[in-house]
């Protein structure tokens, strides 16, 4: 005897002419695909010692050719300042000091976990463009292609800061944390595929994504948030910038940013717990910047 309420509503449902059994095959079928993914894909993070999952059919070159792809576009759409403005020559010196200092930086990070330096950045095309545009923002693409927007400067205030935003901002590519979204969206998606398979409707299975992004998803991209903070830190400091000017940055960012959403929902971490992990790693960032500054 089945109970499901809404078996009158199936309306020929797909799933309906196939046996259960079967159906659990396919389900399963699926679940071991999802696992086989994982398994075969897990990878160890240099930069953090944790297990990661990157597909590893994303290569370096797959994922420069895709950040390359898009940064030409977001330039298309929203032409940059003239390298010769004096914004763009300062983003330029900024990326370029941090730029620098990213061997030294990721090999230190990496005998700290025990493990070997990670390579795969030396392929990176670095590149830093100024988009005129409101916004408080940057980014550093795969493969290394960089972006300030104008709205950052007054918000940031301090070449330090900026430094602190823009090393965040080249943690996320030196972290793979691009490859590392493609790669989770792959494993929600062959869990998707396993629900339709189940006979979930598409509202249940839009239900089961949601609760996936809130449950593993969104977490993830909240640690990436913190692996970024941690790493640019360092690097900002090697680089010779104050780390320091971390704790006004986000102070400030959090002003500009209007009310701040509950953490759980958000993909940025609570400004006041990012600004307690900022102040628990600034001993070790002065570490950094006694031993790699030199000016
Ligand atoms: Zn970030």
């Amino acid at each position: 005897m089945r109970m499901d309420p809404h078996r009158g509503r199936a309306a020929g449902g797909r799933g309906r002419g196939l046996g259960g059994g079967f159906r659990i095959l396919v389900v399963l079928a699926f679940l071991a695909y999802g696992g086989c993914y994982y398994l075969s894909n897990r990878t160890q993070d240099p930069y953090t010692g944790e297990t990661v999952l990157i597909d590893s059919s994303i290569g370096p070159e797959q994922e420069r050719a895709l950040g390359l792809q898009a940064y030409e576009q977001i330039l298309e759409q929203e032409p940059p300042l003239p390298r010769s403005d004096p914004a763009a020559q300062q983003v330029e010196r900024i990326a370029a000091r941090l730029i620098d200092k990213v061997d030294e930086v990721t090999a230190e990070i990496a005998a700290a976990h025990g493990m070997e330096a990670p390579t795969h950045w030396k392929q990176f095309e670095w590149e830093v463009n100024v988009i005129p545009s409101d916004q408080a923002n940057a980014f550093c693409l795969p493969g290394g292609k960089m972006a300030v927007y104008t709205g950052l400067f007054p918000v940031a205030q301090s070449e330090d800061a900026m430094a602190v935003v823009m090393g965040h901002e080249i943690a996320h590519a030196l972290l793979r944390h691009g490859a590392q979204r493609m790669s989770q969206q792959k494993l929600a998606q062959i869990g998707q595929m396993a629900g339709a398979a189940g006979g979930l409707d598409p509202q249940q299975q839009q239900m089961v994504m949601a609760a996936m992004g809130y449950g593993y998803l969104l977490p993830y991209a909240r640690t990436h948030e913190t692996q970024a903070d941690e790493v640019g830190l360092m690097l900002a400091a090697a680089a010779c910038y104050d780390p320091n000017a971390a704790i006004g940055l986000w102070e400030r960012m959090s002003a500009s940013g209007g009310d701040a959403p509950p953490e759980f929902a958000s993909t940025h971490p609570n400004p006041g717990t990012r600004i307690q992990t900022l102040q628990s790693l600034m001993p070790r960032a002065m570490e950094y910047r006694e031993k790699y500054c030199r000016q």
